[in-house]
């Protein structure tokens, strides 16, 4: 993973992507010391560059977004040791909550290293996460900035506070916040950034979400919160609180335009409202809610209403293409064939990078001055390709083609499909597979 200070990329098709997405051909993007110094015409580059990388047959665009992930869910892969589940609450004391009391550190930092090389082969750049560990809570988030910083890409971090194994933990959970929140605000850059996270309505007493307000509303960071992700969110909340979920989050100042209400899919007309009068993101998860099967959520509605619906995987998935896609085909099924297909992709291509930039500086973006997170995928158009029908091609054609370059912070993450990062994928595996089969004895 080397720093190179100038990088050229000529021939290929730029794609801005942003509010006024442009598709861009004869034109070559000069980057410089982290950032997009120029997109110009390719005739105007004259000067000498440390490095050249030709783009001919490929498409240049902006790194992908994950405005939802839980790393520490990648041990789970093959478990097969939870008993099956018959709805959304018993997969999480079937599956989860069993899983996430296991970590140790040590784990949480391999969970988080392995779906990070995976984003770099997916041309995911930034993820922001969402982390568990109720018995291994103190030095998580920092473990798990390293896994982060040594493959190159961004995170926003926080750890899903919540009541559910008692007050010491739920202490633990909102100073390993504060304290990681401190450090980004310190160090992390543009690299790194924190928020204040939070678990679910139904598992946060009102002492906590008052202490974890607080504190949040002190550090200046907004709030990563499941919301109404099933309905016995709803119900849990009504029958405690005679309230619904997005009432009671406003009451407690949970909500605002730092904070991801991620989920959102049992959310009344009036809970819509609550989420555009207080500014706060949306992430919409497709994969995870079908295969939870806990309903779609409304994103065309929300979309229409004025809410900042973004898109994240939940931990299905790195790659942002299969989570476009199923967002999409959900849309059709709740809706009509009609409608979801700007909204999907809106989702993803603009709102994304709207979302991480409330945190970070200058992502999602080809554009002179902005970060220099830039991927390049092999794709030859069939069919006549500008930004009117940019959305089609991606959904239909580039999702299917391979990323074949990954560029954050303007270094080198893979080239020509070869990864060039410090870590060594096979050992980190092999390392991950070995303390994956200490904790299956565990569970
Ligand atoms: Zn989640």
């Amino acid at each position: 993973m080397k720093n190179q200070k100038s990088i050229l990329i000529k021939n290929g098709t730029i794609v801005t992507l942003g509010e006024k997405n442009k598709v861009l051909t004869g034109h070559a993007l000069l980057i410089e010391n982290g950032l997009i110094k120029k997109i110009a015409p390719q005739k105007s580059f004259k000067g000498k560059y440390a490095k050249v990388i030709d783009a001919a047959g490929k498409v240049v665009m902006p790194g992908f977004i994950n405005a939802h992930m839980h790393f520490y869910s990648t041990f789970a892969r093959g478990l097969g040791k939870a008993a099956p589940s018959r709805n959304f609450t018993e997969i999480l004391s079937n599956l989860w909550w069993r899983l996430d009391k296991k970590l140790t550190t040590q784990d949480s930092y391999y969970s988080a290293a392995i779906p990070l090389i995976d984003a770099v082969r997916k041309g995911t750049t930034t993820l922001i996460d969402h982390h568990a560990s109720p018995f291994a809570i103190k030095g998580s988030l920092a473990a798990i900035e390293k896994a982060v910083r040594e493959t190159g890409l961004r995170g926003c971090l926080c750890y899903e506070l919540s009541d559910r194994d008692g007050a010491e933990t739920a202490k633990a959970g909102l100073d390993e916040n504060s304290e990681f929140i401190r450090r980004a605000a310190a160090s992390g850059g543009n690299t790194i950034k924190a928020m204040f996270g939070l678990h679910a309505s139904f598992t946060l007493t009102d002492g906590t979400l008052e202490e974890a307000a607080y504190r949040g509303h002190k550090l200046g960071v907004g709030f990563h919160i499941h919301t109404a992700e099933s309905q016995a969110d709803q119900l849990h909340c009504e029958s405690h609180y005679k309230m619904r979920v997005l009432e009671r989050l406003r009451g407690f100042g949970i909500l605002g335009k730092q904070s991801i209400a991620a989920h959102c899919v049992h959310v009344s007309d009036a809970e819509i409202n609550i989420l555009k009068e207080t500014g706060t993101a949306v992430v919409h998860n497709p994969q995870s809610n079908a295969n939870n099967s806990v309903g779609i959520a409304d994103i065309v509605k929300m979309t229409a209403r004025g809410v900042l619906t973004g898109l994240g995987t939940d931990a299905m998935t790195v790659n942002m293409f299969e989570e476009l896609r199923a967002a999409l085909w959900l849309q059709h099924l709740k809706h009509d064939p009609s409608q979801g297909f700007m909204e999907a992709f809106n989702a993803l291509a603009v709102n994304n990078a709207k979302i991480a930039n409330r945190y970070f500086t200058g992502l999602g973006e080809l554009k002179e001055g902005f970060a220099a997170d830039v991927i390049l995928m092999d794709y030859f158009p069939p069919t006549p390709m500008d930004a009117s029908n940019f959305a089609g091609h991606l959904i239909f054609g580039l999702s299917q083609s391979a990323v074949d370059t990954t560029i954050a912070a303007g270094r080198v993450l893979m080239e020509g499909k070869k990864l060039k990062l410090d870590l060594d994928e096979e050992e980190v595996s092999r390392k991950s597979a070995e303390l994956a089969k200490k904790l299956w004895s565990r569970f």
